[in-house]
């Protein structure tokens, strides 16, 4: 299951966000483009996490279909999410 959205195939572009974006295969055109993974970049943010952090901390695709291509399950992302919890407290 390939829930990667390109630039192009998102529904709404205002949702495009290139911070949160990266290199993989859309799973609805099949291209290599820009792609995100709404879910996943929701679940981080439902945990606070800021967007520049995604980008900098934790994986922004569950899965590229790239030649470095990776698949990581919803276990092995919240074990990501509560490593970069542990490590950065938030701010405040
Ligand atoms: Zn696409």
């Amino acid at each position: 299951m390939n829930n990667n959205v390109c630039e192009l195939c998102i529904e709404n572009k205002d949702d495009f966000n290139y911070q949160v974006a990266d290199t993989g295969v859309c799973g609805q055109c099949i291209q290599m483009n820009e792609c995100m993974d709404l879910d996943l970049i929701g679940t981080y943010r439902s945990h606070n996490i800021s967007d520049s952090d995604i980008w900098a901390h934790l994986p922004r695709l569950r899965h590229a279909h790239t030649e470095i291509s990776f698949h990581l399950t919803d276990k092995q992302i919240n074990r990501l999410i509560e490593r970069f919890k542990n490590e950065k407290p938030p701010a405040n």
